[in-house]
């Protein structure tokens, strides 16, 4: 008899259970939009140019080094994701101010900011929006904190509810964590404009509650790294204190490298020494200090004046073919007459559509189209192709109608 006879068997994870039926449907013309990497227009996986440039130099470099990093990670992949964050001429970073370490892409991060709270910012809820990204329902918890909600999206516009926001921001326990997705909101493609986000820290100083940004996007979102930070840069710049969870799998394409940074912002820099001590004393037990391939890369890249501009150049052609395929699914949808409005689909940003499909609807997708993407609606633009528009457009006009 086993010790583990009784255990029960886990669902699969929502969104990689997708992948798995895709891969088993014999039909040519299936398609995949539920997975969360960047595609080309043939449908392939991408290592950017310049991460194989900077990955030629470092595997040439005589000091090649294979020692383990500190609990912190890289010094210097902490120093430049902090400047990529919060901007050269920060003052978050003259006045010393953040604790940045690296940590495992932007789950790690997310993670590693749960334990600390959970164990120095104790009986406080996290809230987060409504919906999110699935995963941060499990770690929060996992990690010690109590997982509340506020309202984020509202169906009948598929646009943001930017009072029941607020209102919920109102209502929340003082000092309450709130989980703020920096920019290209997953899975809804919702933002917050430039003068929502003031009126959200507002609230936020008002209510004396903790921001918590989770970015996952920085320059996948626009192709703009600078502006796709605004929402980052308008807290650090009023002097707010909060923790930032970065990741580096998408503008990057490094997903299975796990490069990202978790930063603690507070309002003293002796105050922040303290924290970071903390924070190494979560790291250590858990996985001792990250790996460093993955930060070397990026180390490479954000210290060299010709790599970035290459990066930035490459991020934004990742960018603008997203882009182009919301405009071309919005007409295609337009062309084949789909019923209602859908100017959602272009009005939204990032990697994620969310179309307003219902789970009835997306069955209809998958069953007779044979089209993957997950039940709440969402579909990934980042895994649509020019040709495949049309025949996306007739099978969402099908299982509306
Ligand atoms: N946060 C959000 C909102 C995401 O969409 C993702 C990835 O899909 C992540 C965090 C973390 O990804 P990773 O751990 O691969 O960096």
């Amino acid at each position: 008899q086993s010790t583990w006879a009784q255990i029960e068997q886990a669902p699969p994870d929502a969104i990689l259970g997708i992948t798995e039926a895709f891969k088993r449907d014999k039909s040519k013309d299936k398609i995949n939009l539920g997975v969360g990497a960047y595609r080309t227009e043939e449908g392939k996986p991408l290592v950017l140019e310049v991460v194989r440039e900077a990955e030629q130099r470092l595997v040439s470099d005589p000091n090649l080094d294979k020692e383990y990093l500190g609990i912190t990670g890289l010094p210097e992949f902490c120093r430049l994701s902090a400047i990529l964050a919060f901007g050269e001429d920060s003052k978050v970073l003259a006045e010393k101010r953040n604790a940045t370490v690296q940590s495992l892409s932007g789950t790690g991060s997310l993670r590693v900011g749960g334990e600390f709270l959970a164990h120095h910012y104790p009986n406080k809820p996290i809230l987060l929006p409504k919906p999110t990204w699935p995963n941060h329902n499990k770690l929060f918890p996992l990690a010690g904190m109590k997982v509340e909600q506020y309202r984020y999206y509202k169906p009948e516009t598929c646009g943001l509810d930017y009072e029941g926001m607020l209102e919920d921001f109102r209502s929340a326990p003082e000092g309450a964590v709130v989980l703020l997705h920096a920019c290209a909101h997953n899975p809804t493609g919702v933002d917050p404009t430039k003068e929502q986000w003031q009126g959200i820290l507002d609230v936020v100083r008002e209510k004396k509650l903790l921001p918590f940004f989770d970015s996952a996007y920085q320059g996948f979102a626009t192709g703009d790294l600078e502006g796709d930070a605004h929402a980052i840069r308008l807290f650090a710049d009023a002097g707010m204190e909060f923790l930032l969870a970065q990741s580096y799998a998408k503008n990057l394409g490094l997903y299975g490298e796990r490069v990202g940074a978790l930063s603690v912002v507070t309002s003293d820099p002796a105050i922040t020494k303290k924290v970071e001590s903390q924070l190494k004393a979560y790291v250590r037990p858990l996985y001792s200090s990250p790996p460093r391939h993955g930060a070397e890369i990026v180390v490479k890249i954000l210290s060299d004046p010709q790599l970035y501009s290459q990066w930035r150049v490459e991020l934004q052609g990742m960018a603008d073919r997203i882009k182009a395929m919301r405009s071309q699914l919005f007409q295609a949808l337009q062309d084949v007459g789909a019923p209602g409005t859908w100017n959602h689909i272009v009005d939204q940003i990032g990697m994620f559509s969310f179309t307003g499909l219902t789970k009835e609807q997306v069955h209809n997708m998958t069953d007779k189209w044979h089209v993957y993407m997950t039940f709440d609606g969402r579909i990934s633009m980042a895994g649509l192709s020019g040709s495949k528009c049309q025949r996306l457009a007739e099978a969402i006009k099908d299982s509306v109608s």
